[in-house]
């Protein structure tokens, strides 16, 4: 069966795939976004929906504050705030060593001209986290950033792209695409097939799969994130805590859960769609939680869960057009961090489908850099000159202690 043309198809519908369809459809294309099973059945309705920019790696920081600067006004783009608060985000640290990287860091970023994120003492962080252990010697903390509610945020941009005209199809996957003159045919289970001279490849921890179609052997791993929330609590937490050198993430909900995770891994299993739980890594994160706020060592944990994602060596998704196949674009590999930047990649998508181009600041997210076959230093002509180039900015210094922080953690 074949369908009408679209200028658009996009696989996958979570909220990267829901956000590309949201800014294409409102710049006039005819889009359809096909999920092989439904909305939100992946990372996007896992997500610990941290909204962070505190610790971001310089590759993805410009990107990463225009995200920042779109979640601050996000319910003029999609009719709902998706429950974000920007209660801010905390790094503390547990000693002086931890706390004098912090510093390097937040210095590093002063002498780049980035000042989001600032260093606190004891008094400050008492005041903002009143039940913190005293063992705490002081934080960095990026006061715009806080979290949102994944489900709410799911709603809304599915809400919003519908409206603005965009097509969903559920419970088809994508098995095959294939060149057709100017145009790809894109071909779901059961037969059903779309034609479009573009494609954007969303589909999360299997988006390897779909670029291999096309050609592009792009090396992916995937992440098991864990999640793990109590019962509901007092309110007596606004921001989010991780902690220097060690795996969390913790943060309380509207409902007085403890939403708790950082990067603790299960198992992952792309065959089966499935990901299996690890108590003993739970724990971890279980003992990090205690021994920040001690007052939480004898609450009940009521759920557990992991979600699928796909990671990049260098823990930066891919955001670009296909190496090798004209009108493929690319935007995955998000390696736990890609909740944040939903607005803002969505955003870049339509630029490079619509116009070929985008100011945005996707410069250090070419898929080539993972590719053995592909050349390194070819340039991104598909980046306006006007975007930001960071890391050539900031000492590697300060690179480093990004990535020994909570990069690549979900936050
Ligand atoms: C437990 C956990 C906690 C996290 N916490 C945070 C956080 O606090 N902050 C943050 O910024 N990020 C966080 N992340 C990361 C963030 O949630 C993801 O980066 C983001 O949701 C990825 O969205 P996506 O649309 O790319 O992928 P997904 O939501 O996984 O969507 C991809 C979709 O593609 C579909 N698909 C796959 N193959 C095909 C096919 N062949 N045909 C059609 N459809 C297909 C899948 O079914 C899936 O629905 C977390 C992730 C997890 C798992």
């Amino acid at each position: 069966m074949s369908h009408r043309a679209y200028d658009a198809v996009i696989i996958g519908g979570g909220l990267h795939g829901l956000s590309a369809a949201l800014h294409l459809a409102r710049g006039g294309a005819r889009v359809v976004v096909v999920e092989k099973h439904w909305v939100g059945r992946h990372a996007s309705g896992a997500t610990a929906a941290g909204v962070r920019t505190l610790n971001r790696d310089l590759g993805e920081l410009d990107l990463s504050l225009e995200a920042m600067d779109m979640w601050h006004g996000m319910a003029g783009l999609v009719g709902d705030d998706c429950g974000f608060h920007a209660n801010g985000q905390v790094c503390v640290a547990e000693n002086p060593a931890a706390l004098a990287r912090l510093q390097a860091r937040v210095d590093g970023l002063r002498a780049s001209g980035y000042t989001h994120e600032e260093i606190i003492g004891p008094d400050e962080l008492r005041r903002l986290l009143p039940e913190l252990s005293t063992h705490c010697v002081g934080a960095s903390i990026a006061r715009r950033d806080g979290a949102a509610d994944p489900h709410r945020a799911l709603r809304a941009f599915r809400a919003s792209a519908l409206q603005a005209g965009a097509e969903l199809v559920e419970h088809c996957g994508i098995v095959a695409l294939e060149r057709r003159g100017a145009d790809w045919r894109i071909v779901g289970e059961g037969g059903r097939e779309w034609t479009a001279p573009a494609v954007v490849n969303a589909a999360g921890a299997w988006s390897a799969r779909i670029a291999a179609l096309v050609g592009d052997d792009i090396p992916l791993a995937t992440k098991s994130s864990m999640m793990m929330v109590s019962e509901r609590l007092r309110p007596f937490i606004r921001p989010v805590v991780s902690i220097m050198g060690r795996s969390l993430s913790f943060k309380q909900s509207d409902q007085g859960t403890l939403v708790i995770g950082g990067g603790l891994q299960g198992i992952p299993d792309l065959d089966k769609e499935t990901s299996t739980a690890r108590m003993r890594v739970l724990a971890k994160g279980a003992k990090a939680s205690t021994d920040l706020f001690p007052a939480v060592r004898d609450i009940r944990i009521v759920r557990v869960w992991a979600g699928l994602e796909a990671k990049t060596e260098d823990l930066l998704p891919v955001v670009c057009p296909s190496p090798n196949a004209p009108g493929v674009f690319h935007a995955f590999g998000f390696s736990g961090h890609g909740f944040e930047l939903v607005p803002v990649v969505g955003a870049a998508m339509a630029d490079l489908v619509l116009r070929g181009q985008t100011a945005r600041a996707i410069q250090n997210l070419d898929a080539r850099r993972l590719m053995p076959d592909q050349p390194k230093d070819a340039g991104t002509p598909w980046v306006a000159k006007t975007a930001r180039t960071a890391p050539e900015a900031v000492p590697a210094s300060v690179q480093g202690t990004a990535q020994s922080t909570v990069q690549g953690a979900p936050s």
